[in-house]
């Protein structure tokens, strides 16, 4: 069944008369369309019930047809009201769904274009279905996986002493591109106490000799699938024995948390056994982060493995396992793969050696 019928069913279940998916990942999952998010307007019109209109600009027709969409696409002209046909398509609806990623402008230009319908958000409907990959999907993210581990496997072609971050970075990213991605998602390269900021991307820092180097990776291969992977790397000479001491805590954290991911496990609880091992370590306070998130056409997504979430997982979720470690102004460090729930177990998509790397 196609993704936009299990969405009706769904919307229908939950007393909403019409979704609304304007451009981005929820339109995508939902007609295969990677629309751009323009000004003209490009919006899925899903009743409950009856046949979908894929609501285009005239002059993208031909891009959404090409997406092979088998939703039946309606157009409009360069002077016509876009909204006024998405009211049209929607009738008397009283209640209508939109995405979570809608742009506040078309929000209001809807409510202003249907006043007698109510608005709420329907991001979580799409996301009950976007949580479990099917076995597509699932390919899709083992491709992604073995492209981001071959460039982690070339590693010792760009990282080294007397480069900087931002030249290794441009190497790194014409490789995530070569070894099968279409995208460069992003590429943190952050090398000696930059390691402690997670999110940090590239910056002008020479890396040195002796520096541990934190190296989080992530495209999106032909089929629109995301890869996410962090390893870590000492740039020649020996490593500062407290990092290694972090490190040795962090791997046995990272591996407790894969043997513990499963089905019927929560999504909390392996947040909760990789933090214990950190904590009971003495690093408790440095684990600044959830453990991981969701991952498929986007990068984060449900679900999140964190404190506090009690989804239960399940055969198909699939998500990261992130822990990681942050000593400000020394270094930083975390191991990232991604990993899918089985019927019975866990497929880990990214099998690179998982210790502390010497170039
Ligand atoms: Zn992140
Ligand atoms: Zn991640
Ligand atoms: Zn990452």
């Amino acid at each position: 069944m196609s993704t936009w019928r299990r969405a009706q069913q769904l919307a229908a279940t939950h007393g909403i008369d019409a979704l609304l998916v304007t451009p981005g990942a929820d339109l995508r999952y939902l007609t295969g369309y990677v629309a751009l998010p323009l000004e003209r307007l490009t919006c899925l019109v899903l009743p409950a019930h009856g046949e979908p209109r894929l609501v285009v600009p005239a002059l993208e027709r031909h891009a959404a047809e090409a997406s092979g969409t088998d939703v039946e696409i309606a157009t409009w002209g360069e002077t016509d009201d876009p909204f006024a046909l998405v009211a049209d398509l929607v009738g008397d609806a009283t209640t209508i769904g939109l995405n979570d990623h809608m742009w506040a402008s078309r929000v209001f230009a809807f409510g202003e274009a249907m006043p007698f319908a109510d608005q709420v958000l329907a991001g979580s409907l799409v996301q009950q279905l976007r949580i479990r990959k099917d076995a597509h999907e699932i390919a899709a993210l083992r491709e992604a996986g073995e492209a981001i581990d071959r460039v982690h496997l070339r590693m010792a072609e760009w990282l080294r002493p007397g480069r900087t971050e931002r030249e290794v970075g441009a190497d790194i990213a014409r490789a995530i591109i070569d070894e099968g991605h279409t995208t460069v998602d992003f590429v943190i390269v952050a090398s000696g106490p930059n390691g402690a900021s997670p999110h940090h991307e590239l910056s002008d820092r020479v890396i040195e000799v002796g520096d541990a180097v934190v190296v989080d990776i992530g495209g999106t291969v032909p089929a629109g699938y995301c890869s996410d992977s962090t390893r870590n790397y000492l740039a020649g000479g020996t490593v500062d024995p407290q990092y290694a001491e972090a490190y040795a805590v962090l791997e046995a954290a990272q591996q407790a948390q894969r043997e513990h991911a499963r089905p019927g496990v929560t999504a909390e609880s392996v947040d909760a056994v990789g933090r214990r091992l950190i904590a009971d370590a003495g690093f408790g306070d440095l684990f600044i982060h959830r453990t991981g998130h969701g991952i498929g056409q986007e990068t984060h997504e449900e679900p999140y493995l964190v404190e506090g979430n009690d989804l239960v997982l399940e055969e198909g979720m699939a998500f990261s396992i992130e822990p990681g470690i942050y000593v400000d102004g020394r270094f930083g460090a975390r191991i990232e793969d991604i990993a899918v729930c089985t019927a019975d177990g866990l497929e880990v998509l990214n099998n690179t050696p998982r210790g502390l790397v010497a170039l």
